[in-house]
């Protein structure tokens, strides 16, 4: 019999992923992307030696990439060469204190009862509550594919109202565990990973927080891109084909069916099944015909973006740990710029990273890799942003922070500097309006009501990736290729 054909449109995380079940199975997979290499915005890029990981630097939810490794048939211990990162995070506060978070308690006892006497009985019992919420939100929302309105609304899930606490403000939440603004904003950042202000954001995500401190944060050697080189050579090793330098012009659809792909260069494609892991709400706009849901879907909430320095330098710092965050005081206002004025704060709260520090190879000897990222607004309609001036302030307040744990003088060691803009997302990625993580993750845009896998009118059309369940991350992205995968071989009837 002859086997059934998948197109794929985009090798990023979702992407490959989806295209390993399909062709375990016996599906014929094609995945097409335009760029010249697979990973989306999990990308690398060298210079002088230098090597960068463009997008994610932090290798969160470990368990996760377990299980989705072990469902491609494959140990992640086996193929990825990991070290913990103990402490998780350096941070630093405006008024110079410092709190590495780490998992020895004994450390965060001391630290923490220095902030505030009586606040690791505080952590103790956020951590209590970010457990019960890792655990159920992996069984009932991560794991579970949403396909139609009763697996959400039914009777099992009513308790979840409570106990995932979905419509309690996180930032709020947090004065039930701390009262030093230094410790809630300590234990809440990580919202900004989901596209949200924790003035927003529902309790359900102190979860993060819990599976960083309890699970770690790690790193493989070779940086983030391993992952893409290990899920690449499984496609491959499976029989996936990849096309790369191949941009996807449009969807061809008739009735209620996708026929096939057209590129830009003419050539079309034609397919049992098209799965688009290329961001959902620029496929509705760009690639197939305009009508009320791509209306819709660019009304939608997206995620802020970020600002990227990418620096190669002649000389180490080394004050800079693995994972350096710099926290403002003014954290609500910071939010506020971004997401609601679509601005860059007065006083940024902004990221550095040194990956050197965790495998020597990313720098060439006695000299730094050094990658700061700053949060923006996404792209404004009215395009009236000017990400040339916005770029010279950023710049100007990674330099700033940098000289208050004593690094002076980075700006006369710089060898080279590469910036990505939100301009630079949207060009390399088709992320619409420049959004780093897609679609956000507030409540009316999460589990069943997140824009579903598969399109309601052309039923052999798929998705998968950060824009679909259950969102943005490296790992959601593999269980978003499995829920895919497996919904498209159920239609199928592989069995
Ligand atoms: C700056 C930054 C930092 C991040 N940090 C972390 C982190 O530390 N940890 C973490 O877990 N996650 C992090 N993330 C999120 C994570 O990178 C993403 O959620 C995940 O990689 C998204 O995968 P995806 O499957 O949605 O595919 P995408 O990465 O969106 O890939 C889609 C692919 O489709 C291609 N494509 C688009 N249009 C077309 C077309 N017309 N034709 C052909 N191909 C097309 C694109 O080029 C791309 O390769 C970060 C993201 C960014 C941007």
């Amino acid at each position: 019999m002859k086997s059934k054909s998948v197109i794929v449109i985009g090798a990023g995380i979702g992407g490959i992923t989806a295209a390993i079940h399909l062709a375990r199975r016996g599906v014929k997979v094609t995945v097409f992307e335009k760029n010249s290499h697979a990973g989306g915005r999990c990308d690398r890029f060298s210079r002088d030696g230098h090597h960068f990981d463009a997008g994610p630097t932090l290798l969160v939810m470990p368990l996760l990439y377990q299980a989705e490794f072990a469902a491609l048939g494959t140990s992640m211990r086996e193929i990825l060469d990991l070290q913990r990162v103990d402490p998780t995070y350096h941070l630093v506060f405006d008024d110079g204190s410092r709190l590495a978070l780490t998992s020895d308690m004994k450390s965060m006892y001391e630290q923490l009862e220095a902030f505030q006497p009586g606040s690791f009985g505080g952590l103790l019992r956020y951590m209590d509550e970010g457990h019960r919420h890792y655990e159920i939100g992996m069984e009932k929302l991560v794991h579970h594919d949403f396909r139609k309105a009763a697996d959400f609304f039914k009777l099992s899930h009513i308790p979840l109202a409570y106990e995932l606490k979905p419509l309690v403000n996180h930032y709020r939440n947090m004065s039930a565990y701390f009262d030093d603004p230094r410790l809630k904003a300590a234990f809440t950042f990580q919202d900004v990973y989901m596209g949200l202000s924790p003035f927003d954001a529902p309790a359900t995500f102190s979860m993060m927080p819990y599976t960083e401190l309890a699970h770690g944060v790690w790193y493989p050697k070779g940086g983030m891109y391993s992952i893409v080189n290990a899920l690449v050579e499984l496609a491959r090793n499976a029989g996936v084909e990849f096309e790369f330098d191949d941009s996807v012009e449009r969807i061809d659809v008739t009735g209620n069916q996708a026929q096939g792909i057209e590129l830009t260069d003419g050539r079309s494609f034609k397919a049992d099944t098209v799965l688009a892991n290329a961001d959902l709400p620029y496929v509705y706009h760009n690639l197939l015909p305009r009508g009320g849901e791509s209306e819709r879907l660019a009304r939608k909430r997206f995620s802020c973006s970020v600002i990227s320095f990418f620096w190669g330098v002649d000389k180490t710092y080394p004050q800079l740990n693995p994972h350096t965050l710099f926290l403002a005081d003014d954290y609500r206002d910071n939010f506020k710029s971004i997401i609601r004025d679509l601005d860059l704060p007065d006083n940024p709260s902004l990221y550095v990273h040194a990956p050197a520090r965790l495998d020597p190879s990313m720098a060439p000897e006695e000299q730094d890799t050094i990658t700061a990222i700053v949060p923006v607004g996404h792209m404004s309609e009215n395009g009236e942003q000017d990400w040339g001036a916005i770029c010279d302030q950023a710049r100007e307040h990674v330099f700033r922070r940098l000289k208050t744990i004593g690094i002076t003088d980075l700006d006369s060691h710089l060898k080279f500097e590469v910036n990505y803009t939100p301009l630079s997302w949207r060009k390399r990625y088709n992320l619409m309006k420049g959004s780093t993580h897609g679609l956000c993750h507030n409540l009316t845009q999460l589990g069943y009501f997140r824009p579903h896998n598969r399109h309601s009118q052309y039923k052999n059309l798929y998705f998968v990736g950060a824009s679909t369940h259950p969102g943005t991350g490296m790992p959601t992205a593999m269980v978003s290729g499995r829920h895919a995968a497996k919904r498209i071989l159920d239609e199928l009837s592989v069995s």
